[in-house]
């Protein structure tokens, strides 16, 4: 069987080094705040070209704290709109409700699956705050199109970048776009820790003490509570291993290109619909990193069967929008024509580093025998 993703194989290829670090932590006797965490935060924000990083316990946190960071600088407030893709995972959306703020979905690009700039322009009101793209399976919103629109309205940008490490518009990386960005290193993203762990991007010197502090419970000096904050926390064994990681990080985005590359070049199914490139992506792949390597099937239920069939392991990035889910009831009666048919036609293929390119050969030829009798 072709695993979506085998984590167990990326995480052996750098294994003494993994567990060096681990060994590292536990001999200090020092496991939250230390000097693991400060180093990988100052290597993490060297690589995003960021003046700052904020280690926190997982990408949810990253965005749930920028936004709430926000709120007590008086930047908005409950009740105010954020702007969101109406095809993102749930993570993008509830960072914005659990501010208490509204979330404003607007439809996709559909051939870059990343918001759409004309319709963010009008879905702005006068409650709007904030923009929220979500660079989705490793590609870039359009953030030039998307932080001039910002610039103009008078909004904040927070980009979503738990699938887009690494990623790029002109050298210029995902995480140093927008005012704040939220970073997922979940075990399965590209950047992986060995648990949970996320951290906050930013330039902004206020806004990164603000949400330092909230992560620590409110506090900008010990037992002084300045908010009610909460904790959430990037631990030195997450930090260490990530810092071992992030060092492989480049090596195996170019390796996911790679594997990218053959499926575009060579998956010739006119069943199947494969990633668009398009202008503003003025380098093309290279500004891609390939979190996921989706294609679009109108009969995506079969595809996966069939590709089963072939012992070829997929997976549907996401099965329900956001707004059909049952935590948004409230949201049942809109419709977004675009986005639902996203999710009845979208699935993943097998891609990371330890995908070997003769795996990857089987899945073209298998979705290239897809419909044919
Ligand atoms: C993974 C993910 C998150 C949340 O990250 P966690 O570390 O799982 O909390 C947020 N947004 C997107 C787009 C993601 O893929």
């Amino acid at each position: 069987m072709i695993k979506f993703l085998e984590l167990k194989d990326i995480n052996n290829r750098c294994r003494d080094e993994l567990v060096a670090a681990c060994t590292r932590v536990v001999d200090s006797g020092w496991y939250i705040g230390g000097t693991e965490l400060h180093d990988f935060e100052r290597e993490f924000a060297a690589y995003c070209g960021t003046r700052h990083c904020i280690g926190v316990a997982n990408g949810l946190d990253a965005l749930v704290l920028v936004i709430r960071a926000w709120k007590e600088l008086g930047y908005m407030s409950e009740g105010d709109e954020v702007i969101v893709p109406s095809n993102t995972y749930i993570a993008s959306v509830l960072a914005i409700s659990e501010n208490g703020l509204v979330p404003v979905l607007v439809e996709p690009d559909p051939r870059t699956l990343n918001l759409c700039p004309v319709k963010v322009e009008s879905a702005i009101t006068n409650k709007t705050k904030a923009i929220l793209p979500v660079h989705l399976y490793g590609r870039m919103a359009n953030m030039p199109k998307i932080a001039e629109i910002a610039k103009r309205h008078n909004l904040l940008v927070l980009e979503d970048s738990a699938q887009a490490h690494g990623a790029h518009i002109d050298g210029r990386k995902a995480g140093n776009w927008g005012d704040a960005s939220g970073f997922s290193f979940y075990p399965g993203k590209n950047l992986g820790a060995l648990g949970d762990a996320g951290a906050v991007t930013t330039n902004d010197d206020k806004l990164a003490a603000t949400i330092r502090a909230l992560g620590n419970y409110g506090s900008y000096e010990k037992y002084k509570n300045t908010y009610r904050g909460v904790n959430s926390r990037l631990d030195e064994i997450q930090a260490a291993c990530l810092s071992v990681k992030l060092k492989y990080l480049d090596a195996q985005t170019a390796y996911r290109r790679e594997i990218a590359q053959l499926y575009t070049t060579s998956i010739t199914n006119p069943l199947i619909s494969l990633p668009v490139r398009l202008d503003f992506d003025a380098l093309g792949n290279s500004s891609h990193v390939w979190h996921v390597y989706t294609v679009q099937c109108e009969q995506r239920d079969e595809l996966q069967k069939h590709l089963l069939g072939h012992n070829i392991q997929t997976l549907i990035h996401y099965p329900i929008p956001p707004h059909q889910q049952q935590a948004y009831a409230e949201l049942a009666d809109q419709s977004y024509p675009v986005a639902e048919r996203i999710h009845q036609q979208i699935l993943s293929l097998p891609i990371g580093p330890t995908l070997s390119m003769a795996e990857a050969q089987a899945i073209v030829s298998a979705c290239n025998s897809f419909g044919r009798y």
